[in-house]
């Protein structure tokens, strides 16, 4: 049984083009970068191209551009970067509560030393309060981090308009832009954008590379220590092939993005109006429009996402749950209770994400799928017994 899979935000295979540029460097082209013959100087040219690549993609220059290992580490250098680096200025923090948890996390590490964070609310949409935001900004802010497109709901935030506030008020801005690379234009400059976290296997490049941009005039210090690779400030021998992915990957992905955007949101929205037409009880969670073209979260009442996921997967679907049990917790995702959903409606939640190899002939399998799944899993439902008693149905 071949797989189907909606479940892109979660990772997207490497493309075959972009693996067939990485394969020399595992094996003929070996030469460590920081190495002087001529041999492996050929791979401190690669890094180069990779970086204009990347820079290009979001409107950056390639000094701007630090190689990391992945998102978590870029999101992780930036917000622990400027803690360290202007904590003379402020130690205070602003970011929203529905960040990936490599923010959260990092800025709950902060507040256990020194540091105060703001959490900002967001709306029903999951779209960031802007007079909280407006609000929040004291004397001593130092960064506001404030992710471009949440991985979970999908909803993109207004990007400009915080860029502007935070420059206004001279706080440097981060933005998690992770889900959001190779699937929406982005310009770090028209965003006044100064931090902006990239990983490559979100799209179609290998897992592993990701990249800081660090807008010129931005300060911040070495964050692994050890040789001079990355202008000094993030040491170790570079990962030459996934960065080489990374770059092809990248490079790739902006070429074919207004097409393949188009595509997706086109089935995006057919996959929702299935769904909600096709089966009772459900509702979309994010921004009806302003939302990744890739990205639909839908809610069903009386059931568990996780058990739909183990059904969905018997045949062949991979799709992922804002409940409990995928994240090894008992609590359903945080995104989804900050847009005010119930518990329940959060545990019956699924995300499904699309990709370039998804058709509307799989999203119809899907749809035909869940309308039997979602029918037995309330027939078993206490849930849905106490509904139908109380509401005569
Ligand atoms: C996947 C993801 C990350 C983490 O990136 P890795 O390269 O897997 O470490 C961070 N933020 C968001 C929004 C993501 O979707």
């Amino acid at each position: 049984m071949a797989n189907i899979y909606f479940d892109y935000a979660a990772t997207t295979p490497t493309h075959p083009d972009v693996l067939a540029k990485m394969l020399p460097y595992f094996t003929e082209l070996y030469g460590n970068p920081s190495s002087i013959y001529k041999f492996a100087q050929g791979n401190k040219t690669v890094l180069d191209v990779a970086r204009e690549q990347v820079a290009t993609a979001i409107g950056a220059d390639e000094k701007e551009i630090l190689f990391t290992s992945g998102g978590t580490e870029a999101d992780n250098w930036a917000i622990l970067g400027v803690a360290e680096s202007y904590k003379n200025k402020g130690n205070h923090i602003i970011t929203s509560s529905i960040e990936h948890h490599a923010v959260l996390h990092t800025c709950e590490y902060l507040e256990k030393n020194g540091f105060e964070v703001t959490y900002l609310p967001v709306d029903s949409d999951g779209v960031v309060s802007i007079d909280a935001l407006k609000n929040a900004i004291k004397d001593n802010t130092i960064l506001i981090t404030i992710m471009y497109a949440n991985n979970e709901i999908g909803t993109i935030q207004p990007i400009k308009e915080i860029g502007i506030i935070a420059k206004e008020a001279g706080v440097l801005f981060h933005t998690d832009a992770v889900q959001a690379v190779g699937h929406v234009p982005i310009d770090v400059i028209d965003n006044h954008i100064d931090l902006l976290s990239i990983s490559a296997h979100k799209l179609y490049g290998p897992k592993g590379p990701g990249a800081l941009y660090i807008k010129k005039g931005v300060k911040l210090k070495a964050f692994i220590h050890g040789g001079g690779q990355e202008r000094k400030r993030r040491g170790g021998t570079e990962n030459v092939p996934g960065i080489v992915g990374f770059g092809a990957a990248i490079e790739r992905a902006t070429k074919f993005m207004e097409t393949e955007s188009a595509r997706q949101l086109i089935l995006r929205d057919y996959l929702i109006e299935q769904v909600l037409e096709k089966v009772p009880f459900a509702q979309l969670n994010g921004h009806p429009t302003n939302r990744l073209p890739n990205n639909a979260n839908i809610s069903f009442d009386f059931i568990e996402g996780e058990s739909m996921l183990i059904m969905l997967d018997m045949q062949g679907f991979c799709a992922s749950s804002g409940s409990a049990c995928t994240s090894g917790s008992l609590d359903p995702s945080h995104v989804l209770l900050a847009i005010g959903l119930k518990h329940e409606s959060a545990h019956g939640s699924l995300r499904l994400t699309l990709g370039e190899s998804n058709t509307k002939e799989q999203i119809d399998q899907f749809v035909e799928a869940l309308i039997k799944i979602v029918a037995r899993l309330r027939e078993m439902s206490p849930l849905y017994e106490d509904y139908k008693k109380n509401n005569e149905v």
